[in-house]
């Protein structure tokens, strides 16, 4: 049975999130000022090929305040703007894993000091949580919901190694794993669109996202955004991105291919007023949230429609 009305035609994470918490509940985003192995000499210095190096100026650093501050201030808008009931802390930019783990409890702590705080959601990459981590974010979760959510971007070593990643496809499948293990809900992010796959394997992707295990996936189209390493990339050797007709046409047959249960986070990519190179859009997100449910709705089927059947291409427009 599918975990979603058919006529919405995907399982929306606000709807999981609903049923989870019976409340409106809100994700209030908090950066408590980490960086990443690609950044700070580990495994780079430039970040991943489509990351943008503003995030990491200095001021960034000097500009935070305290994670309790930024709680607050989330839950006075959310409740305001959106009347907002409960809120789940979600440590966002950057590896939110990347420190020692007294130093991660007392953070993550701080955030579920918050009586009105139900949970936490925790961005990272899966070279970036030991055993030990997870101990803590299991023993978290057994007082609160905890989310662990990774970096996946794409399931091709080609496309890891490519977008200078620092890590493969196999130490992404041991993570989830270890975390499911741990009893944590997971979730995924995955980049559509890069130069060094082919439509094929884009939609032979959403079959070994059914196999990991995970509850939620955030998926972006690749976007070339000014001041990265890919913007100087692209300027030399430019390649053919996503139309919004195609990426609507690309993510429902994503869609039909992914497990039902995989609760939806994100549809497409969103870049900052004023960063964006390409591809330029000229419909807004929800426009394009809007053609993704039509193309589905004109199809007649939905998320998982194609799971376990023989697949057809013969909807593509
Ligand atoms: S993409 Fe993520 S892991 Fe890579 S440099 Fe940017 S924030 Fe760090």
């Amino acid at each position: 049975m599918l975990p979603f009305p058919p006529d919405e035609r995907y399982y929306h994470y606000s709807r999981y999130l609903r049923e989870r918490f019976q409340a409106r509940v809100y994700r209030i985003s908090v950066d408590a000022g980490f960086t990443c192995p690609t950044r700070d000499g580990t495994k780079g210095t430039t970040g991943c090929l489509y990351c943008s190096n503003e995030s990491f100026a200095p001021q960034r650093a000097e500009n935070l305040t305290t994670i309790s501050e930024q709680i607050q201030k989330g839950i006075t808008l959310m409740r305001r703007f959106h009347k907002a009931e409960k809120f789940l802390a979600y440590f966002q930019p950057f590896t939110n894993t990347y420190a020692p783990v007294e130093k991660l409890e007392k953070l993550y702590r701080s955030a579920l000091a918050f009586p009105e705080v139900v949970g936490l959601c925790i961005g990272t990459r899966p070279d970036c949580v030991s055993g030990e981590i997870l101990e803590l974010l299991a023993q978290l979760n057994r007082e609160k919901y905890v989310s662990i959510e990774f970096g996946i971007e794409s399931v091709y070593d080609k496309t890891l190694e490519w977008a200078h990643r620092g890590h493969d496809f196999a130490r992404t499948r041991k993570a989830i794993a270890a975390a499911k293990v741990h009893g944590l809900h997971v979730a995924g992010h995955l980049i559509l669109g890069f130069p060094t796959e082919t439509r094929d394997e884009i939609l032979a992707t959403p079959a070994i996202l059914n196999e990991l295990g995970i509850d939620a996936l955030k998926i972006h189209h690749l976007h070339i955004v000014k001041n990265t390493p890919l913007a100087e990339y692209y300027a030399e050797n430019p390649f053919p991105l996503f139309s919004e007709t195609e990426w609507i046409a690309l993510v429902a047959d994503f869609l039909e291919r992914l497990r039902p249960e995989i609760a939806i986070q994100r549809l497409c990519g969103e870049a900052k007023p004023g960063t964006l190179i390409a591809p330029v859009w000229h419909l807004s997100k929800n426009e394009v949230i809007n053609g993704i449910r039509a193309e589905l709705e004109r199809r007649g089927t939905h998320q998982g429609f194609l799971v376990g059947k023989n697949e057809s291409n013969d909807n593509q427009i």
